[in-house]
């Protein structure tokens, strides 16, 4: 489970130096072929850090040719033992918890995530990760299957080929480690885009990718834009596989672009409209904090956010006067500064977006609790939103908003809470809180979504698949059934000439 339990705090690097802003092709930095490059912001203050090198096709054209190369029949990457493949992965993991505090800090700069948040949470789960995944290397197996005895039949799981992998701006280590952890440990050779927000971490783990040992081309880091390298990478005719997380907007375009070149294998993770269904009978105390932590962690920007809180009647007026409380009690200011509880939203283009959702909320008639409106003088920040009274029509009720934006909202029966829950066209996670076994397992039947919670919220585990149902994506990530998404079963059978008795 992800938890901050350690006893030691740690403290930011005081003096961080950003050395790696190049492409990472064939263990090598190059400089963009069109020798642009883009603006790496600080979302607490809006301040450039650094530029960062800009890929475009021609940079995902040499990366994928790198990445073919290392993929070859014969290559070191392919000659290799697996469980090497799973030294080297866990060697990674050594390389991260040595750099841990300078990931961490950057994380932090760089994505407007607590520092705290940054070591405790993505950092712990970026190192469980990649040591999950090496456990596997040398456990892909196939099986003997019985069939007419003049044939001997057995499968072989291998490596799809050449991975395209596109991430977020909101766990950037995080989704860097899911997508490379399975796809490597599986054998198969990568080139993933980091978001255009926050190539930092990603061009940083580059570095460690070489000094573990990993062969050239196995692992490419392009940072650029999504409409021109990530476009790139959607259609590319030499990429067998595409892993995307991100919006459902452009999770649709990937699996169009996939449609259109070579139909390659597509995992999508994509967004969600996630309901907390919370009845009378629960621990309100544990539900109400639950709730809360389920919304605002990370800013509110997760796709896992438990957007919309359905509170059953009699104790809906306390929960609302709760969760105000809580909201209230929040400080927000530079991330860095282990006090603060909520940093800012990645950028302009969000922050906008958040803030005009909230003023469709107020004129939709929904009850501005508390909040509502932009915070300090600097940066992206928004104040923690409470809105009560808003119905199932309303925008903020259906469009994923990605802030610090809690809703709830009442209802009356067991049906109708799974009714309206399940009325979205997204299905990633829900929550359900009661005291009542038989009451719980129905609701956790009838829910359309790839994760749900029982009088908790947010406990995710590496070992545990993760994904969505509906439009919140393709496929499942985490846990053995992502490797999955990384091989080819193949069948071989042998005629055997002395038919078996
Ligand atoms: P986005 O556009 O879907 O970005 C995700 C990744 O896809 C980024 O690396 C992005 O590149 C890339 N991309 C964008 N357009 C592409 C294209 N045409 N072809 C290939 N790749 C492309 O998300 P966003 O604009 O950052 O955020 C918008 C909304 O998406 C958010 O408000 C939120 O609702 C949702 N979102 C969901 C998640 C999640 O975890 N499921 C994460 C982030 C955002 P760029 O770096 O150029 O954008
Ligand atoms: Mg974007």
């Amino acid at each position: 489970m992800l938890s901050t339990g350690s006893p030691a705090i740690p403290t930011p690097v005081s003096d961080l130096q950003i050395q790696y802003t190049k492409i990472f092709i064939n263990n090598e930095w190059h400089e963009s072929c069109q020798e642009r490059k883009m603006a790496v912001r600080n979302p607490a203050t809006g301040d450039i850090i650094c530029d960062v090198e800009e890929g475009d096709k021609e940079d995902i054209d040499k990366a994928v040719a790198s990445a073919r190369e290392a993929f070859q029949l014969g290559s070191p990457w392919r000659r290799m033992d697996a469980s090497e493949r799973g030294r080297l992965l866990n060697k990674l993991a050594d390389l991260v918890e040595r750099d841990q505090l300078i990931l961490a800090t950057m994380e932090c700069i760089n994505s407007g995530k607590l520092f705290l948040m940054a070591y405790f949470v993505d950092l712990v789960a970026t190192i469980k990760t990649l040591r999950y995944y090496a456990g596997w290397a040398d456990k892909i197996q196939g099986k003997t299957i019985p069939v007419d005895g003049e044939y001997f039949t057995f499968t072989r799981h291998e490596p799809i080929g050449v991975c395209g992998q596109i991430i977020p701006w909101n766990f950037p280590l995080m989704m860097f480690a899911w997508k490379i952890g399975p796809a490597l440990s599986c054998g198969n050779t990568i080139v993933i885009k980091p978001a255009e927000q926050t190539p930092l971490t990603a061009l940083h783990m580059a570095k460690l990718i070489k000094e573990a040992g990993f062969p050239p081309g196995v692992v490419n880091v392009v940072p650029g834009y999504g409409t021109t390298a990530g476009h790139a990478i959607a259609h590319h005719m030499g990429i067998n596989k595409i892993a995307f997380t991100g919006s459902t907007q452009v999770g649709k375009l990937i699996q169009r672009a996939a449609g259109e070149s070579n139909l390659k294998r597509v995992t999508l993770e994509l967004g969600g409209k996630n309901p907390i269904i919370v009845f009378a009978d629960a621990d309100l105390e544990s539900a109400v904090q639950q709730a809360h932590h389920g919304l605002f962690f990370n800013q509110g920007q997760c796709c896992l956010a438990g957007s919309r809180v359905f509170v059953e009647e009699p104790v809906y007026e306390e929960f609302v006067c709760r969760s105000v409380e809580l909201a209230q009690r929040m400080v927000l200011g530079n991330p860095l500064d282990l006090h603060v509880e909520q940093g800012p939203q990645i950028d302009k283009k969000q922050f906008d977006k958040i803030l005009e959702l909230v003023e469709s909320g107020k004129r939709e008639g929904a009850t501005l609790e508390c909040g509502g409106g932009p915070w300090g003088q600097r940066g992206y920040f928004i104040q923690p939103t409470v809105f009560s009274n808003v119905t199932d029509d309303m925008r903020i009720a259906t469009e994923e908003i990605f802030g610090p934006v809690q809703l709830v909202m009442r209802f009356g029966s067991l049906e109708e809470a799974v009714c309206r829950a399940n009325a979205t066209q997204y299905g990633l996670a829900a929550g359900v809180f009661t005291r009542d076994i038989s009451k719980a397992l129905t609701v956790t039947s009838a829910l359309q979504a790839g994760t749900v919670w029982v009088n908790c919220y947010n406990a995710m585990s590496t070992q545990c698949p993760f994904g969505g149902f509906k439009m919140s994506g393709n496929g499942r990530e985490l846990g053995e059934d992502s490797l999955r998404e990384y091989t080819e079963v193949k069948a071989v059978t042998v005629k055997i000439s002395q038919k078996n008795s």
